[in-house]
């Protein structure tokens, strides 16, 4: 049997997907096309993905009337980067008899070359290629070319029609509400459009469903100082306001819950029984797996929001002040910090710390070393920069 394994993000499927896998079962005669959604893209790292949840769904709907045209969810599970050798490994472990081609369009072949261990996948796996819009046939059979006489590898490139359609377009589309239909298979226009996976403002939504009164209040006022402060001091502003909104996703965790993360996410036994402490350790994993947003950056940012840490990025000065200082924040000594935030963060932050280790000293609560860490290591820097 020959198998066409189709990686992809998928985000959404489209018709461009469905007639490339078409061609090559009619073409190359493929028995039967299996369909990869990716976790994480090498390539796309850093770009937020909808979550697999959506993405699976969407092409469950778009293969449907298609026996021959299946998924496997095996990167999805991985829940990191996903390699192409990796994914035809484990195809070929499970049909040791079969022949396995990888499926691809010519602009993700011309990178060919740059992917992990690109000359073993070269040498050992075959690949079929469809036509994409805006590539030159004539470059792409160069390429073809040079390949197989570089790595012998089986390579067919397919006749197939040619769909002027992308994803990113797609996505840009569905965000201004414009109508997917004849692009996409009018069962993924329906989800897309009753699950509004495009609509921004659904993030908003998300982030702060179920959450009223003071604890809304806190999270809208967290946003709008870190944007500010963003602007202030030259940091993304989107990437302060998405790492702002979802700053507190796991507060008021009870103990066995956050114990129970712990585990889940490997984090440091440390926080065991300390929701307080850990609570932005657990949000990043949980927004990275039940939101789809992979910006480190972001993420690290709401990892770090609770004690800081040794060598803190910008983002994450940004979001921990602001936590600190947002305008429903009421304690002695608010206002001091509030005006040196707007001067300098790195002393701005500094006295939140110092601020926050005398409560939990005076208070006799539990001291995480890493605010200590990351308050000397400011010092250190701003008196480094002192000595220049
Ligand atoms: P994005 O715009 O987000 O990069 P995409 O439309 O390229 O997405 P992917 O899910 O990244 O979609 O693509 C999976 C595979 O399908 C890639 O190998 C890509 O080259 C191929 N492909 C995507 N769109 C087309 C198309 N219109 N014609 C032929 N091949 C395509």
């Amino acid at each position: 049997m020959s198998i066409g394994i189709f990686g992809g993000t998928f985000d959404p499927v489209h018709v461009g997907h469905l007639a490339l896998a078409q061609s090559a079962m009619r073409e190359v005669l493929l028995d039967k096309v299996v369909f990869v959604p990716n976790w994480i893209q090498p390539f796309k790292t850093g770009q937020a993905v909808t979550p697999g949840e959506d993405r699976l769904a969407m092409l469950e709907k778009a293969l449907g009337p298609y026996p021959n045209m299946v998924i496997d969810e095996v990167e999805l599970s991985h829940e990191k980067v996903s390699y192409t050798i990796d994914t035809m490994d484990y195809f070929r472990n499970a049909n040791p008899n079969e022949d396995l081609y990888f499926l691809m369009g010519a602009d993700a072949f011309f990178r060919i070359e740059e992917w992990k261990n690109a000359s073993r996948l070269l040498r050992e796996y075959g690949f079929v290629i469809g036509s994409r819009p805006g590539y030159e046939d004539h470059q792409l059979l160069v390429l073809i070319k040079e390949i197989q006489d570089k790595y012998g590898t089986r390579i067919l490139l397919l006749e197939n029609p040619l769909f002027d359609v992308s994803s990113t377009r797609l996505r840009g589309m569905a965000e201004k509400g414009e109508p997917l239909i004849g692009l996409v298979p009018r069962s993924v226009a329906e989800y897309i459009q009753e699950n509004k996976v495009y609509n921004p403002e659904k993030r908003e939504e998300e982030a702060l469903e179920g959450i009223v009164g003071p604890r809304r209040n806190h999270i809208l006022g967290v946003v709008e100082t870190a944007m500010k402060l963003a602007q202030r001091y030259g940091a993304d502003i989107y990437k302060a306001r998405t790492a702002a909104l979802y700053h507190d996703y796991c507060k008021d965790l009870d103990n066995e819950t956050t114990n129970q993360y712990i585990e889940e996410y490997h984090l440091e036994s440390k926080y065991k029984n300390q929701p307080q402490l850990s609570h932005g350790r657990i949000a990043a994993e949980r927004v990275k797996r039940e939101q789809g947003i992979v910006d480190e950056e972001v993420l690290d940012a709401i990892r770090y929001h609770t004690t800081g840490r040794k060598g803190m990025t910008l983002l994450e000065k940004i979001v921990y002040l602001s936590d600190t200082i947002e305008p429903t924040r009421d304690y002695p000594g608010v206002e001091k910090l509030r005006a040196l935030a707007w001067v300098n963060i790195d002393e701005a932050v500094i006295m939140a710390m110092d601020q926050t280790i005398s409560h939990v000293n005076q208070k006799g609560m539990e001291l995480d070393i890493d605010t200590v860490e990351a308050r000397d290591d400011l010092r250190k820097k701003i008196k480094e920069k002192e000595n220049e």
